[in-house]
């Protein structure tokens, strides 16, 4: 008989396996899939994270795949390719070339950062190169920043890193409103009109941005505001997303598709670790309710089937 589980999570970051920690221990026979480094293994310590800061991101991970694997989660270490719903509500988990049932469905894939293909971006990418001063702007707070990046999310970036350091140049080219121009100069932050074309190291160290007109800027921390996408089309197959192809969920981490539920950056880009984890323990017991109903409403049915019993005389 082919194997059923009642969750299978997909991703294995603090989303997933927090979510697995919370089901493994309400005896929910749960498998996670582990597609691989996760967002936060390309910087070397972990910011921002009550009881972990300055954890290596791996030892984190380590200790978290340990604790869900003591109530008998099972982790896989493959990419689910693709998750298809069948008629009797179970959903068929596609990974490596074998298929696993499972009642239900935790997406925990979260997302990627869309970096420019820039020489020198791959060395500095979660070191010099920053996406968010919350992680580690206090490292470099008053230091020179150069910030660069999508127009649409340029502006927040650059006056959102303001509040760490007063020393805040932005180099694009768009064109932007006379009322965002407005803002910056009030924060006396400069614009540069050019586009950066490369990150120049110093030995380890970023030391400067090349641009397109062949100047080199230096810094000491560049903030890049990256556009965000979802890791693969899994959710857009299977509920409604957003136009990053997120999948859209209320408060309990539903997503539009009964069964299917979304976690972490996979539902929202903003949570940092600590929301990512939140947001796994949160769904756990809206995934056991959900268990929990789907075996009521079988009873029932199976009841109906063999003739309905008198429940008068049972509650009396
Ligand atoms: C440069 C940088 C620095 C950061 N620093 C911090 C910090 O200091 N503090 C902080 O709180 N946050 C930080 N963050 C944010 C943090 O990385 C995220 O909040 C966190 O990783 C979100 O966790 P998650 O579990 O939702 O997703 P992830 O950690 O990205 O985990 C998702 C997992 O799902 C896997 N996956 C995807 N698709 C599939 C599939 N089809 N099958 C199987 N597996 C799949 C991925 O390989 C990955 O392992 C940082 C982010 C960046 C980019």
């Amino acid at each position: 008989m082919e194997r059923i589980v009642d969750a299978a999570i997909v991703g294995a970051g603090v989303a997933g396996l927090s979510a697995a920690l919370f089901l493994g221990r309400a005896a929910q026979a749960t498998v996670v899939f582990d597609g691989g480094p996760t967002r936060i293994e390309s910087v070397e310590e972990v910011r921002e994270h009550l009881g972990f800061d300055g954890l290596p991101p791996q030892e984190l991970l380590s200790r978290a795949r340990a604790e869900v694997q003591k109530y008998g989660v099972e982790i896989k270490r493959q990419r689910v390719t693709s998750v298809t719903p069948r008629a009797d509500g179970l959903f068929e988990v596609y990974h490596g070339h074998s298929v696993t049932m499972a009642r239900t469905v935790v997406l925990a894939t979260g997302l990627i950062d869309k970096l420019p293909p820039l020489s020198g971006l791959p060395k500095a990418w979660g070191r010099d190169l920053r996406v968010c001063p919350c992680f580690d702007g206090y490292e470099v707070r008053g230091k020179r920043f150069l910030v660069f990046g999508v127009p649409k999310r340029l502006l927040h970036m650059a006056s959102w890193v303001w509040m760490w350091s007063r020393d805040v140049t932005v180099v694009s080219e768009h064109a932007f409103t006379d009322v965002d121009l407005y803002r910056l100069r009030l924060l006396e932050i400069e614009v540069i009109a050019d586009e950066v074309t490369g990150l120049v190291h110093g030995g380890e160290r970023l030391e400067a941005l090349m641009t397109r007109k062949g100047k080199s800027i230096a810094c000491d921390a560049a903030w890049i505001a990256a556009d965000m996408v979802a890791t693969s089309e899994v959710a857009a197959s299977l509920c409604e997303v957003d136009e990053m192809g997120l999948a859209r969920v209320d408060s309990a981490g539903r997503t539009s598709r009964p069964g299917i539920f979304a976690v972490g950056n996979a539902a929202d880009p903003a949570a940092h670790l600590a929301h990512a984890s939140a947001a796994g323990t949160n769904v756990g017991p809206h995934v056991v309710m959900y268990l929990l109903e789907k075996e009521i409403e079988r009873r029932m049915a199976n009841q109906e089937n063999t003739g309905s019993p008198d429940i008068s005389q049972r509650v009396s």
